[in-house]
């Protein structure tokens, strides 16, 4: 399953031409001294803005994971909005 269909399933998004609008964030604080954890803007999880970083809007989960990567070494993503 694709990102897009993924999200389409499981949230109401806003969509603008078709697109989804979406944005994922990364905690700054590792989750028990290891992992970052990214999380999708409508996530209960998302911290406050003070304690993430925005990524930006992307297509998979790869490219969030690679973008993840660039702020941390260890990040994964939420599993409660991100199951893949
Ligand atoms: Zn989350």
């Amino acid at each position: 399953m694709n990102l897009k269909t993924f999200l389409l399933n499981h949230f109401s998004l806003p969509i603008i031409k078709g697109e989804i609008s979406f944005c994922f964030y990364i905690e700054k604080k590792a989750r028990l001294g290891k992992d970052h954890v990214i999380h999708s803007k409508a996530c209960e999880l998302l911290p406050d803005r003070s304690g993430r970083i925005k990524l930006g809007e992307f297509e998979n989960f790869e490219k969030i994971l690679l973008a993840g990567k660039k702020e941390f070494k260890h990040v994964r993503l939420c599993s409660f909005c991100c199951k893949q």
